[in-house]
Protein backbone atom coordinates (compact mmCIF):
# COMPACT_ATOMS: atom_id res chain seq x y z
CA UNK A 1 0.00 0.00 0.00
CA UNK A 2 1.44 3.31 -1.12
CA UNK A 3 2.08 5.48 2.03
CA UNK A 4 1.93 9.22 1.88
CA UNK A 5 3.30 11.75 4.34
CA UNK A 6 3.99 15.07 4.66
CA UNK A 7 6.26 17.69 2.82
CA UNK A 8 7.98 19.61 5.64
CA UNK A 9 11.41 22.01 4.95
CA UNK A 10 11.56 20.45 1.14
CA UNK A 11 11.81 16.92 1.99
CA UNK A 12 8.95 14.47 1.63
CA UNK A 13 8.83 12.87 5.42
CA UNK A 14 6.69 10.41 7.36
CA UNK A 15 5.49 10.43 10.57
CA UNK A 16 2.14 10.23 12.78
CA UNK A 17 1.07 7.11 14.39
CA UNK A 18 -2.85 7.50 12.37
CA UNK A 19 -3.48 6.91 8.80
CA UNK A 20 -6.71 7.72 7.07
CA UNK A 21 -7.26 5.78 3.68
CA UNK A 22 -7.58 7.56 0.83
CA UNK A 23 -9.65 6.11 -2.31
CA UNK A 24 -9.51 6.18 -6.17
CA UNK A 25 -13.87 6.98 -6.05
CA UNK A 26 -14.41 5.35 -9.34
CA UNK A 27 -13.26 2.10 -7.99
CA UNK A 28 -13.91 2.20 -4.63
CA UNK A 29 -10.39 0.85 -3.95
CA UNK A 30 -8.24 1.92 -1.58
CA UNK A 31 -4.86 3.09 -2.68
CA UNK A 32 -3.10 5.10 -0.61
CA UNK A 33 -2.34 4.98 3.58
CA UNK A 34 -2.37 9.07 4.52
CA UNK A 35 -0.10 9.93 7.53
CA UNK A 36 -2.16 12.25 9.99
CA UNK A 37 0.20 14.43 11.31
CA UNK A 38 0.82 14.52 15.53
CA UNK A 39 1.88 16.78 17.53
CA UNK A 40 5.24 16.11 16.62
CA UNK A 41 5.33 16.79 12.88
CA UNK A 42 3.47 19.92 13.73
CA UNK A 43 5.82 21.15 15.72
CA UNK A 44 8.13 20.54 13.61
CA UNK A 45 6.79 21.69 10.69
CA UNK A 46 6.16 25.51 12.29
CA UNK A 47 9.53 25.48 13.70
CA UNK A 48 10.68 25.41 10.15
CA UNK A 49 7.66 27.91 9.02
CA UNK A 50 9.10 30.28 11.49
CA UNK A 51 12.82 29.82 10.67
CA UNK A 52 12.04 30.40 6.77
CA UNK A 53 9.62 32.99 7.24
CA UNK A 54 12.12 35.10 8.36
CA UNK A 55 14.50 34.59 5.46
CA UNK A 56 11.68 34.98 2.68
CA UNK A 57 9.99 37.97 4.28
CA UNK A 58 13.66 39.81 3.04
CA UNK A 59 13.98 38.48 -0.38
CA UNK A 60 13.42 41.50 -2.72
CA UNK A 61 9.91 41.55 -4.30
CA UNK A 62 11.34 41.12 -7.85
CA UNK A 63 12.48 37.37 -6.64
CA UNK A 64 9.49 36.50 -4.83
CA UNK A 65 7.74 37.73 -8.22
CA UNK A 66 9.88 34.90 -10.02
CA UNK A 67 9.00 32.70 -8.42
CA UNK A 68 4.68 33.12 -9.51
CA UNK A 69 6.26 33.76 -13.24
CA UNK A 70 8.50 30.11 -12.79
CA UNK A 71 5.11 28.34 -11.00
CA UNK A 72 2.73 29.60 -13.27
CA UNK A 73 4.76 27.80 -16.34
CA UNK A 74 5.28 24.82 -14.64
CA UNK A 75 1.68 24.57 -14.15
CA UNK A 76 0.46 25.83 -17.41
CA UNK A 77 2.90 22.97 -19.40
CA UNK A 78 2.02 20.02 -16.33
CA UNK A 79 -1.28 20.76 -15.93
CA UNK A 80 -2.76 17.56 -17.32
CA UNK A 81 -0.48 15.27 -15.06
CA UNK A 82 -1.94 17.64 -11.79
CA UNK A 83 -5.40 17.24 -13.36
CA UNK A 84 -5.40 13.60 -13.36
CA UNK A 85 -3.78 13.60 -9.43
CA UNK A 86 -7.12 15.18 -9.01
CA UNK A 87 -9.29 12.81 -10.45
CA UNK A 88 -7.50 10.05 -9.35
CA UNK A 89 -8.25 10.80 -6.15
CA UNK A 90 -11.23 13.13 -6.23
CA UNK A 91 -13.47 11.66 -8.68
CA UNK A 92 -14.06 14.39 -11.19
CA UNK A 93 -13.92 14.25 -14.83
CA UNK A 94 -10.12 15.11 -15.95
CA UNK A 95 -11.67 18.48 -18.17
CA UNK A 96 -13.45 19.52 -14.96
CA UNK A 97 -10.13 18.57 -12.95
CA UNK A 98 -8.06 20.74 -15.79
CA UNK A 99 -10.42 23.77 -14.97
CA UNK A 100 -9.84 23.61 -11.20
CA UNK A 101 -6.31 23.95 -12.42
CA UNK A 102 -7.09 27.39 -14.46
CA UNK A 103 -9.04 29.20 -12.09
CA UNK A 104 -6.10 27.93 -9.20
CA UNK A 105 -4.04 29.83 -11.89
CA UNK A 106 -5.78 32.84 -11.77
CA UNK A 107 -4.41 33.77 -8.78
CA UNK A 108 -1.01 32.49 -9.14
CA UNK A 109 -1.03 35.13 -12.14
CA UNK A 110 -2.38 38.19 -9.67
CA UNK A 111 0.26 37.24 -7.49
CA UNK A 112 2.72 37.74 -10.07
CA UNK A 113 1.88 41.36 -9.54
CA UNK A 114 2.80 41.34 -5.96
CA UNK A 115 4.65 44.60 -6.21
CA UNK A 116 1.79 46.39 -7.57
CA UNK A 117 -0.25 44.64 -4.73
CA UNK A 118 1.98 45.18 -1.97
CA UNK A 119 2.50 49.30 -2.62
CA UNK A 120 2.24 51.18 0.49
CA UNK A 121 0.89 54.96 0.98
CA UNK A 122 2.90 57.97 1.35
CA UNK A 123 1.23 61.37 2.63
CA UNK A 124 3.67 64.65 2.77
CA UNK A 125 3.46 67.70 5.26
CA UNK A 126 0.73 65.98 7.23
CA UNK A 127 1.91 68.45 10.01
CA UNK A 128 4.28 70.64 9.37
CA UNK A 129 7.78 69.08 7.98
CA UNK A 130 6.21 65.52 9.28
CA UNK A 131 5.28 63.12 6.28
CA UNK A 132 3.81 59.76 6.98
CA UNK A 133 3.76 56.08 5.04
CA UNK A 134 2.42 53.12 5.55
CA UNK A 135 3.56 49.42 4.36
CA UNK A 136 2.31 46.24 4.63
CA UNK A 137 4.52 43.71 5.94
CA UNK A 138 3.45 39.78 6.46
CA UNK A 139 2.26 38.39 9.25
CA UNK A 140 4.89 35.03 9.85
CA UNK A 141 3.36 31.71 9.41
CA UNK A 142 -0.41 31.26 8.03
CA UNK A 143 -2.19 27.79 8.30
CA UNK A 144 -4.08 27.15 5.40
CA UNK A 145 -6.86 24.06 6.09
CA UNK A 146 -8.32 23.24 2.61
CA UNK A 147 -11.62 21.19 1.59
CA UNK A 148 -11.90 18.16 -0.58
CA UNK A 149 -13.54 19.64 -3.45
CA UNK A 150 -11.06 21.32 -4.68
CA UNK A 151 -7.85 20.04 -4.18
CA UNK A 152 -5.67 21.95 -5.78
CA UNK A 153 -8.05 25.29 -7.15
CA UNK A 154 -8.59 26.26 -3.34
CA UNK A 155 -4.59 25.55 -1.74
CA UNK A 156 -3.60 28.18 -5.01
CA UNK A 157 -5.91 30.29 -3.49
CA UNK A 158 -4.58 30.54 -0.52
CA UNK A 159 -0.84 29.52 -0.07
CA UNK A 160 -0.22 31.54 -3.29
CA UNK A 161 -1.21 34.99 -2.19
CA UNK A 162 0.34 34.06 1.64
CA UNK A 163 3.48 33.29 0.17
CA UNK A 164 3.49 36.64 -2.16
CA UNK A 165 3.00 38.71 0.65
CA UNK A 166 6.14 37.02 2.86
CA UNK A 167 4.64 34.50 4.67
CA UNK A 168 5.79 30.91 5.53
CA UNK A 169 2.70 28.46 4.91
CA UNK A 170 1.67 25.07 6.60
CA UNK A 171 -0.57 23.72 4.28
CA UNK A 172 -3.33 21.20 5.74
CA UNK A 173 -5.34 19.55 2.69
CA UNK A 174 -8.59 17.71 2.91
CA UNK A 175 -7.35 13.97 4.08
CA UNK A 176 -9.32 12.86 1.53
CA UNK A 177 -7.64 13.74 -1.85
CA UNK A 178 -3.88 15.65 -0.34
CA UNK A 179 -1.31 14.37 -3.06
CA UNK A 180 -2.09 17.61 -5.27
CA UNK A 181 -1.08 19.70 -2.38
CA UNK A 182 2.35 17.77 -2.10
CA UNK A 183 2.49 18.11 -5.79
CA UNK A 184 1.64 21.99 -5.73
CA UNK A 185 4.61 22.22 -2.87
CA UNK A 186 7.04 20.43 -5.19
CA UNK A 187 6.64 22.44 -8.30
CA UNK A 188 6.55 25.99 -5.95
CA UNK A 189 10.32 24.40 -5.08
CA UNK A 190 11.01 23.93 -8.52
CA UNK A 191 9.97 27.69 -8.85
CA UNK A 192 12.88 28.60 -6.57
CA UNK A 193 10.75 28.97 -3.37
CA UNK A 194 13.49 28.65 -0.52
CA UNK A 195 12.69 25.10 1.59
CA UNK A 196 10.14 25.35 4.68
CA UNK A 197 8.15 28.24 2.85
CA UNK A 198 5.72 26.04 2.01
CA UNK A 199 5.02 23.34 4.30
CA UNK A 200 2.48 20.19 3.92
CA UNK A 201 0.94 18.73 6.85
CA UNK A 202 -1.59 16.29 6.21
CA UNK A 203 -3.81 15.38 8.84
CA UNK A 204 -7.46 15.05 10.30
CA UNK A 205 -9.74 17.02 13.11
CA UNK A 206 -6.98 16.57 15.55
CA UNK A 207 -4.12 18.16 13.34
CA UNK A 208 -6.29 21.06 12.71
CA UNK A 209 -7.10 21.21 16.26
CA UNK A 210 -3.58 21.60 16.97
CA UNK A 211 -3.21 24.43 14.40
CA UNK A 212 -5.93 26.27 16.06
CA UNK A 213 -4.28 25.96 19.05
CA UNK A 214 -0.56 26.30 18.09
CA UNK A 215 1.59 29.36 19.80
CA UNK A 216 3.81 29.26 16.43
CA UNK A 217 1.02 30.41 14.13
CA UNK A 218 -0.59 33.39 13.06
CA UNK A 219 -3.10 33.46 11.23
CA UNK A 220 -5.75 30.68 9.40
CA UNK A 221 -7.26 30.72 6.20
CA UNK A 222 -10.10 27.71 6.04
CA UNK A 223 -12.50 26.38 3.42
CA UNK A 224 -14.88 23.89 4.27
CA UNK A 225 -18.49 23.17 5.68
CA UNK A 226 -20.20 25.82 7.71
CA UNK A 227 -20.03 23.81 11.11
CA UNK A 228 -16.34 23.55 10.59
CA UNK A 229 -16.13 26.84 9.55
CA UNK A 230 -17.67 28.32 12.74
CA UNK A 231 -15.99 26.14 14.89
CA UNK A 232 -12.69 27.66 13.38
CA UNK A 233 -13.41 30.62 13.51
CA UNK A 234 -14.07 31.03 16.91
CA UNK A 235 -11.30 29.10 17.87
CA UNK A 236 -8.88 30.65 16.12
CA UNK A 237 -9.98 33.84 17.11
CA UNK A 238 -10.27 33.41 20.63
CA UNK A 239 -6.52 32.27 20.21
CA UNK A 240 -5.74 35.59 18.69
CA UNK A 241 -5.16 34.44 15.25
CA UNK A 242 -6.00 36.23 12.43
CA UNK A 243 -8.77 34.14 10.73
CA UNK A 244 -11.08 33.77 7.60
CA UNK A 245 -13.31 30.78 7.48
CA UNK A 246 -15.28 30.46 4.24
CA UNK A 247 -18.64 27.73 4.94
CA UNK A 248 -21.23 26.28 2.86
CA UNK A 249 -23.47 26.62 0.96
CA UNK A 250 -27.39 26.48 -0.95
CA UNK A 251 -26.85 28.35 -4.27
CA UNK A 252 -29.77 29.37 -5.91
CA UNK A 253 -30.90 30.10 -9.71
CA UNK A 254 -34.01 32.08 -10.14
CA UNK A 255 -35.72 32.12 -13.61
CA UNK A 256 -37.86 34.49 -14.49
CA UNK A 257 -40.89 34.15 -16.70
CA UNK A 258 -39.06 36.14 -19.44
CA UNK A 259 -36.39 34.06 -19.56
CA UNK A 260 -35.07 31.84 -22.58
CA UNK A 261 -35.59 28.46 -21.02
CA UNK A 262 -33.71 26.17 -22.98
CA UNK A 263 -30.70 28.48 -22.09
CA UNK A 264 -31.63 28.20 -18.61
CA UNK A 265 -32.71 24.65 -18.65
CA UNK A 266 -29.13 24.29 -20.01
CA UNK A 267 -27.55 26.70 -16.95
CA UNK A 268 -29.17 24.44 -14.41
CA UNK A 269 -27.85 21.29 -15.91
CA UNK A 270 -24.62 22.27 -15.92
CA UNK A 271 -24.20 24.10 -12.40
CA UNK A 272 -26.26 21.65 -10.75
CA UNK A 273 -24.54 18.12 -11.48
CA UNK A 274 -21.06 19.16 -12.83
CA UNK A 275 -18.05 17.51 -10.29
CA UNK A 276 -21.42 15.91 -9.40
CA UNK A 277 -22.76 18.58 -7.34
CA UNK A 278 -19.72 19.02 -5.06
CA UNK A 279 -19.36 22.86 -5.41
CA UNK A 280 -19.71 25.13 -3.41
CA UNK A 281 -20.93 27.58 -6.04
CA UNK A 282 -23.47 24.16 -7.53
CA UNK A 283 -26.51 25.42 -8.59
CA UNK A 284 -28.56 23.30 -5.82
CA UNK A 285 -31.67 25.26 -6.04
CA UNK A 286 -34.32 26.04 -9.03
CA UNK A 287 -36.46 28.74 -8.42
CA UNK A 288 -39.25 28.83 -11.02
CA UNK A 289 -41.00 32.10 -11.02
CA UNK A 290 -44.69 32.20 -11.91
CA UNK A 291 -46.26 29.97 -14.81
CA UNK A 292 -43.14 28.45 -16.69
CA UNK A 293 -42.51 26.22 -13.58
CA UNK A 294 -43.84 22.90 -15.04
CA UNK A 295 -42.09 23.72 -18.67
CA UNK A 296 -39.02 24.12 -17.02
CA UNK A 297 -39.14 21.47 -14.82
CA UNK A 298 -39.88 19.41 -18.03
CA UNK A 299 -37.00 20.75 -19.99
CA UNK A 300 -34.16 19.83 -17.47
CA UNK A 301 -35.67 16.59 -16.71
CA UNK A 302 -35.46 15.77 -20.56
CA UNK A 303 -31.82 16.59 -20.86
CA UNK A 304 -30.94 14.60 -17.85
CA UNK A 305 -30.79 10.65 -19.25
CA UNK A 306 -28.76 11.80 -21.69
CA UNK A 307 -25.67 12.63 -18.75
CA UNK A 308 -22.83 10.79 -19.44
CA UNK A 309 -21.84 9.32 -15.66
CA UNK A 310 -18.65 7.19 -15.41
CA UNK A 311 -15.00 6.98 -14.65
CA UNK A 312 -13.18 10.35 -14.58
CA UNK A 313 -10.18 9.26 -16.76
CA UNK A 314 -13.01 8.34 -19.87
CA UNK A 315 -13.21 11.55 -22.46
CA UNK A 316 -16.98 10.66 -23.07
CA UNK A 317 -17.69 11.07 -18.74
CA UNK A 318 -19.25 14.28 -17.70
CA UNK A 319 -19.92 13.64 -14.40
CA UNK A 320 -17.61 11.38 -12.03
CA UNK A 321 -18.26 9.73 -8.89
CA UNK A 322 -18.59 11.14 -5.37
CA UNK A 323 -15.95 11.50 -3.24
CA UNK A 324 -16.95 8.41 -0.85
CA UNK A 325 -19.26 5.84 -0.10
CA UNK A 326 -21.16 7.62 2.94
CA UNK A 327 -21.10 11.25 0.24
CA UNK A 328 -22.90 8.68 -1.51
CA UNK A 329 -25.07 7.41 0.49
CA UNK A 330 -26.25 10.70 2.30
CA UNK A 331 -27.03 12.06 -0.81
CA UNK A 332 -29.38 8.94 -1.47
CA UNK A 333 -31.14 9.58 1.78
CA UNK A 334 -31.71 12.84 1.26
CA UNK A 335 -33.81 11.78 -1.89
CA UNK A 336 -35.76 9.45 -0.12
CA UNK A 337 -36.47 11.85 2.58
CA UNK A 338 -37.97 14.66 0.09
CA UNK A 339 -40.32 11.62 -1.27
CA UNK A 340 -41.34 11.17 2.59
CA UNK A 341 -41.89 15.26 2.99
CA UNK A 342 -44.38 15.42 0.49
CA UNK A 343 -41.64 16.68 -2.45
CA UNK A 344 -41.96 15.16 -6.25
CA UNK A 345 -39.23 13.47 -6.90
CA UNK A 346 -38.67 13.70 -10.67
CA UNK A 347 -35.41 12.12 -11.76
CA UNK A 348 -34.74 9.62 -9.08
CA UNK A 349 -30.65 8.97 -9.09
CA UNK A 350 -30.40 6.39 -6.75
CA UNK A 351 -32.48 4.18 -9.67
CA UNK A 352 -29.57 4.40 -12.02
CA UNK A 353 -27.19 1.39 -11.96
CA UNK A 354 -23.62 1.02 -12.27
CA UNK A 355 -21.56 -1.69 -13.41
CA UNK A 356 -19.03 -1.02 -10.78
CA UNK A 357 -17.88 -0.27 -6.57
CA UNK A 358 -16.81 2.91 -7.49
CA UNK A 359 -19.09 5.46 -4.96
CA UNK A 360 -21.61 6.68 -8.28
CA UNK A 361 -25.04 7.85 -8.23
CA UNK A 362 -27.39 8.95 -10.87
CA UNK A 363 -28.44 13.11 -11.03
CA UNK A 364 -32.24 13.34 -9.12
CA UNK A 365 -34.68 16.52 -9.80
CA UNK A 366 -37.01 17.16 -7.10
CA UNK A 367 -39.70 19.53 -7.65
CA UNK A 368 -42.12 21.01 -5.13
CA UNK A 369 -39.65 21.55 -2.55
CA UNK A 370 -40.34 23.81 0.35
CA UNK A 371 -38.79 25.60 2.89
CA UNK A 372 -38.77 23.19 6.36
CA UNK A 373 -37.97 20.20 4.26
CA UNK A 374 -34.44 18.67 4.59
CA UNK A 375 -33.59 18.43 1.18
CA UNK A 376 -33.98 22.40 1.16
CA UNK A 377 -32.58 23.41 4.24
CA UNK A 378 -29.43 21.59 4.44
CA UNK A 379 -26.16 21.18 2.12
CA UNK A 380 -26.54 18.19 0.05
CA UNK A 381 -23.25 18.68 -1.75
CA UNK A 382 -24.34 16.31 -4.37
CA UNK A 383 -26.49 16.08 -7.68
CA UNK A 384 -29.43 16.65 -6.57
CA UNK A 385 -31.32 20.09 -7.63
CA UNK A 386 -34.51 20.79 -5.65
CA UNK A 387 -37.44 23.01 -7.67
CA UNK A 388 -39.33 25.65 -5.52
CA UNK A 389 -41.89 27.44 -7.52
CA UNK A 390 -43.03 30.77 -6.54
CA UNK A 391 -45.56 33.09 -8.13
CA UNK A 392 -43.60 36.21 -8.21
CA UNK A 393 -39.94 37.94 -8.44
CA UNK A 394 -40.85 39.65 -4.53
CA UNK A 395 -41.28 35.81 -3.06
CA UNK A 396 -37.85 34.95 -4.70
CA UNK A 397 -36.02 36.94 -3.67
CA UNK A 398 -37.75 37.05 0.30
CA UNK A 399 -36.90 33.07 -0.28
CA UNK A 400 -33.12 33.33 -0.71
CA UNK A 401 -32.50 36.79 2.08
CA UNK A 402 -34.44 34.26 4.34
CA UNK A 403 -31.87 31.29 3.48
CA UNK A 404 -28.66 30.78 6.35
CA UNK A 405 -26.35 30.25 3.49
CA UNK A 406 -25.81 32.61 1.29
CA UNK A 407 -22.66 31.78 -1.11
CA UNK A 408 -23.57 32.33 -4.49
CA UNK A 409 -27.08 33.23 -6.35
CA UNK A 410 -28.08 33.89 -10.28
CA UNK A 411 -31.01 35.10 -11.70
CA UNK A 412 -32.32 34.15 -15.83
CA UNK A 413 -33.75 37.06 -17.28
CA UNK A 414 -33.84 39.35 -20.62
CA UNK A 415 -35.24 42.18 -18.44
CA UNK A 416 -32.59 44.63 -17.53
CA UNK A 417 -34.43 46.04 -15.25
CA UNK A 418 -35.14 43.44 -12.97
CA UNK A 419 -31.43 42.31 -13.08
CA UNK A 420 -30.82 45.65 -11.85
CA UNK A 421 -33.13 44.91 -9.02
CA UNK A 422 -31.95 41.76 -8.29
CA UNK A 423 -28.45 42.69 -7.85
CA UNK A 424 -29.75 45.58 -5.48
CA UNK A 425 -32.15 43.77 -3.41
CA UNK A 426 -30.44 40.14 -3.10
CA UNK A 427 -28.08 39.43 0.07
CA UNK A 428 -25.44 37.06 -1.20
CA UNK A 429 -22.01 37.59 -1.52
CA UNK A 430 -21.59 36.29 -5.57
CA UNK A 431 -24.68 37.27 -8.00
CA UNK A 432 -24.34 36.14 -11.66
CA UNK A 433 -26.79 37.42 -14.07
CA UNK A 434 -27.76 34.89 -16.25
CA UNK A 435 -24.58 33.26 -15.20
CA UNK A 436 -25.23 30.22 -13.10
CA UNK A 437 -21.59 29.80 -11.68
CA UNK A 438 -20.52 33.28 -10.81
CA UNK A 439 -16.81 32.67 -9.57
CA UNK A 440 -15.59 36.11 -9.91
CA UNK A 441 -11.98 36.50 -11.79
CA UNK A 442 -8.26 36.71 -10.09
CA UNK A 443 -8.74 40.48 -10.17
CA UNK A 444 -11.45 40.09 -7.50
CA UNK A 445 -12.09 38.36 -4.15
CA UNK A 446 -14.46 35.61 -3.57
CA UNK A 447 -16.58 34.94 -0.47
CA UNK A 448 -19.75 35.09 0.17
CA UNK A 449 -21.94 36.21 3.39
CA UNK A 450 -23.87 35.00 6.31
CA UNK A 451 -23.29 31.56 7.33
CA UNK A 452 -21.06 30.90 4.05
CA UNK A 453 -18.05 32.87 5.03
CA UNK A 454 -17.05 33.96 9.00
CA UNK A 455 -14.51 36.67 9.35
CA UNK A 456 -14.76 39.71 6.99
CA UNK A 457 -12.22 39.01 4.33
CA UNK A 458 -12.86 37.51 0.95
CA UNK A 459 -10.24 34.82 -0.68
CA UNK A 460 -7.69 35.17 -3.59
CA UNK A 461 -7.43 38.36 -5.20
CA UNK A 462 -7.24 42.02 -3.50
CA UNK A 463 -8.58 41.22 -0.19
CA UNK A 464 -6.26 38.12 0.22
CA UNK A 465 -3.47 40.83 -0.02
CA UNK A 466 -5.24 42.55 2.94
CA UNK A 467 -5.81 39.17 5.11
CA UNK A 468 -1.91 38.44 4.63
CA UNK A 469 -0.29 41.40 5.48
CA UNK A 470 -0.22 43.97 8.37
CA UNK A 471 0.08 47.46 7.97
CA UNK A 472 2.17 49.92 9.68
CA UNK A 473 2.52 53.20 9.69
CA UNK A 474 5.44 55.43 10.17
CA UNK A 475 5.49 59.13 10.80
CA UNK A 476 8.88 60.86 10.04
CA UNK A 477 10.18 64.10 11.00
CA UNK A 478 13.60 65.78 9.98
CA UNK A 479 14.16 68.71 12.55
CA UNK A 480 16.54 71.33 13.08
CA UNK A 481 18.40 70.16 16.15
CA UNK A 482 18.41 73.60 16.57
CA UNK A 483 14.64 74.14 17.33
CA UNK A 484 14.35 71.31 19.85
CA UNK A 485 12.57 71.94 22.67
CA UNK A 486 10.46 69.82 25.38
CA UNK A 487 6.58 69.97 25.57
CA UNK A 488 4.60 67.56 27.69
CA UNK A 489 1.29 68.18 25.45
CA UNK A 490 -0.54 66.00 23.15
CA UNK A 491 1.12 66.31 19.68
CA UNK A 492 -1.52 68.04 16.99
CA UNK A 493 -0.17 68.99 14.06
P1 LIG B 1 -15.05 19.74 5.78
O1 LIG B 1 -15.55 20.90 6.57
O2 LIG B 1 -15.48 18.38 6.17
O3 LIG B 1 -13.44 19.70 5.79
C1 LIG B 1 -12.67 20.85 5.49
C2 LIG B 1 -11.36 20.77 6.25
O4 LIG B 1 -11.64 20.74 7.64
C3 LIG B 1 -10.55 19.52 5.93
O5 LIG B 1 -9.21 19.87 5.80
C4 LIG B 1 -10.80 18.62 7.12
O6 LIG B 1 -9.70 17.81 7.42
C5 LIG B 1 -11.06 19.59 8.25
N1 LIG B 1 -12.00 19.08 9.24
C6 LIG B 1 -13.04 18.22 9.02
N2 LIG B 1 -13.70 17.97 10.16
C7 LIG B 1 -13.08 18.68 11.13
C8 LIG B 1 -13.31 18.84 12.52
N3 LIG B 1 -14.30 18.21 13.16
N4 LIG B 1 -12.49 19.65 13.22
C9 LIG B 1 -11.49 20.30 12.60
N5 LIG B 1 -11.22 20.19 11.27
C10 LIG B 1 -12.00 19.39 10.54
O7 LIG B 1 -15.42 20.05 4.25
P2 LIG B 1 -15.26 19.09 3.00
O8 LIG B 1 -16.27 18.02 3.08
O9 LIG B 1 -13.84 18.72 2.81
O10 LIG B 1 -15.63 20.11 1.82
C11 LIG B 1 -16.94 20.37 1.42
C12 LIG B 1 -17.49 21.60 2.11
O11 LIG B 1 -16.67 22.74 1.83
C13 LIG B 1 -18.88 21.98 1.61
O12 LIG B 1 -19.64 22.38 2.72
C14 LIG B 1 -18.62 23.14 0.66
O13 LIG B 1 -19.71 24.02 0.50
C15 LIG B 1 -17.49 23.81 1.36
N6 LIG B 1 -16.74 24.65 0.45
C16 LIG B 1 -16.91 25.99 0.54
C17 LIG B 1 -16.24 26.82 -0.33
C18 LIG B 1 -16.40 28.30 -0.22
O14 LIG B 1 -15.65 28.99 -0.88
N7 LIG B 1 -17.31 28.83 0.57
C19 LIG B 1 -15.40 26.29 -1.31
C20 LIG B 1 -15.25 24.91 -1.37
C21 LIG B 1 -15.92 24.10 -0.49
Amino acid sequence: MKRIGHYIDGQLVEGGDETSPVFNPATGEQTAELALAGPAELDSAVAVARKAADGWRKMSLAKRSNVMFKLRQIIVERTDELARIITSEHGKVVSDAAGEVARGLENVEFCAGLMHHLKGEYSEQVATGVNVHQVRQPLGVVACITPFNFPAMVPLWMITTAIAAGNAVILKPSERDPSAAIWIAEAFAEAGLPAGVLNVVNGGADTVNGILNHDGIDAVSFVGSTPIAQHIYSTAAANGKRVQALGGAKNHMVVMPDADLDSAADAAISAAYGSAGERCMAVSVLVAVGEIADELVDKVAQRMPGLKIGDGTDPESEMGPLITAQARDRVASYVAAAADEGATVVVDGRERKFDNDGFFIGVSLVDNVKPGMKVYDDEIFGPVLSVVRVDTYDQAVELINSNQFANGVAVFTRDGKTAREFEFDIEVGMVGVNVPIPVPIGAYSFGGWKKSLFGDTHMYGPESFNFYTRRKVITTRWPEPSESQISLGFPTH
